[in-house]
């Protein structure tokens, strides 16, 4: 029967390819990464809304505009309408028309792109002037105003024909004015659709390296749980195997002789242990030394282990003393393996040994005793020897002569 730590070699294999602590390494820094590009991609996230909403904004304040500039417009031709009308009914109408001009004044003035609040200003400060022109001239011909009906209509003719120049020069001055808010507007849209895309770009490429760093870790976390098991049954099988000599050791033994009584029970196969104990291995440790002991009882227990079925079991019961369990093989084939073992040990070192073949319900501990008191019998008996329980009066003869 093969020791418990003799690993296949495939597992050995993966075991040292893949060293847990290393990849656990590996698995914190992929974790940290992944947790460090969700986070810039989130804030790249949250900049793009930000930037969205800047625009939505904008949009906004350029529909407010727009209503603004038609306001404007309107209070041009308002003001160029009441100077004619008081000019042609030859009444003086200055805080109207100021206040007229006021008002286009401060509707030019409000009208900005807040993101670009100097945009336009020329235009605004020409349409300013023309306004101011304007008035100024409606001023002049209103001082000079006759009171006749053809002096009426004339003074209205020469302010329409002198303010013409005025009024296109408002018009002009005007149109730049939205002209430079759209441009202002056009500049900001086209910015933040770069922004947008780029965020979008990035946000894209982050995803994907996120989901590749998780399918990495996926594969190291996989990787160090079968390592881990590979470990664990390693330990496993460590706890149940004696150092020295690796065969299974007398925890392993406890464990396992009741489950093969329990079997051999429920099979109802003839089912034998036996005892085992070197000879007199306290002499032969001060004479050869312990380092001498300890190969002997390596080379011993591998010796045995030849001889024995896959379903047998050797243990190491304690110090110089092993135990065999033998399913489906009763006291004399046990005997007769026994003594195939005696001349394999090495340095033509003797043993005793005690047989006992499980009766009908008796356990694991019951058996177990009834072989050691056949072990204490064929040690009483002379050594070197087996002796079975129940027949402790046939004493298998000596088969060499003690050491
Ligand atoms: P007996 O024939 O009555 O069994 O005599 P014995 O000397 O074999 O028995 P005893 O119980 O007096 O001594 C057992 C010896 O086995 C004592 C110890 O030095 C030796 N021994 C026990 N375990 C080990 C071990 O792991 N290595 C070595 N080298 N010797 C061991
Ligand atoms: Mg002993
Ligand atoms: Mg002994």
């Amino acid at each position: 029967m093969s020791g418990p730590l003799d690993l296949p070699a495939d597992e050995k294999l993966r075991l040292t390819a893949s060293d847990p602590s290393r990849d656990l390494r590996y698995q914190l820094w992929l974790g940290s990464g992944c947790f460090v590009l969700m986070l810039c991609g989130l804030l790249i996230a949250l900049y793009a809304l930000s930037i969205d909403q800047g625009l939505r904004q904008s949009l906004d304040h350029s529909a407010t505009q727009s209503s603004r500039a038609l306001q404007l417009q309107l209070s041009l031709v308002e003001l160029r309408r009441r100077a004619e009308q008081a000019l042609l009914e030859n009444v003086r109408a200055d805080e109207d028309i100021a206040r007229a001009a006021a008002a286009v004044k401060d509707q030019a003035t409000r009208l900005t792109i807040s993101a670009h609040p100097t945009a336009g200003d020329e235009s605004r400060q020409a349409l300013g002037a023309a306004v101011d022109d304007s008035v100024r001239l409606y001023t002049r011909l209103a001082d000079n105003a006759a009171i006749g009906r053809i002096e009426q209509d004339r003074l209205a003719d020469t302010w329409r024909a002198q303010n013409a120049g005025y009024a296109a020069a408002a018009d002009t001055a005007l149109r730049d004015l939205l002209a430079a808010l759209h441009l202002a507007i056009a500049g900001e849209t086209a910015r933040a659709a770069d922004v947008t895309s780029f965020a979008r770009q990035v946000l894209v490429a982050m995803a994907l390296l996120t989901a590749l760093l998780g399918l990495l870790f996926g594969v190291l976390a996989a990787r160090a749980a079968a390592a881990h098991r590979l470990l664990f049954g390693r330990l496993d099988a460590m706890a149940h195997t004696d150092g020295l000599t690796t065969v299974m050791n007398r925890r392993g033994l406890d464990e396992q002789l009741p489950i093969e009584v329990a079997r051999a029970e429920r099979l109802g196969y003839p089912f034998t242990v036996v005892m085992i104990d070197l000879d007199h291995f306290k002499r032969y440790n001060d004479r050869r030394g312990h380092g001498a002991g300890d190969v002997l009882l390596r080379g011993a227990a591998q010796a045995w282990r030849t001889q024995l079925r896959p379903t047998d079991v050797l243990a190491r019961y304690g110090g110089e003393e092993f135990t065999l369990v033998l399913p489906a093989c009763d006291a004399e084939q046990a005997a007769q393996l026994v003594d195939r073992l005696r001349p394999l040990t090495p340095e033509m070192q003797t043993f005793s040994a005690g047989i006992a073949l499980r009766q009908p319900g008796e356990t694991a501990d019951l058996v177990l005793q009834r072989a050691d008191a056949a072990l204490l019998a064929a040690k009483r008996g002379g050594r070197n020897r087996s002796v079975i329980a129940g027949a402790e009066l046939q004493i298998a003869l000596p088969l060499r002569v003690v050491n």
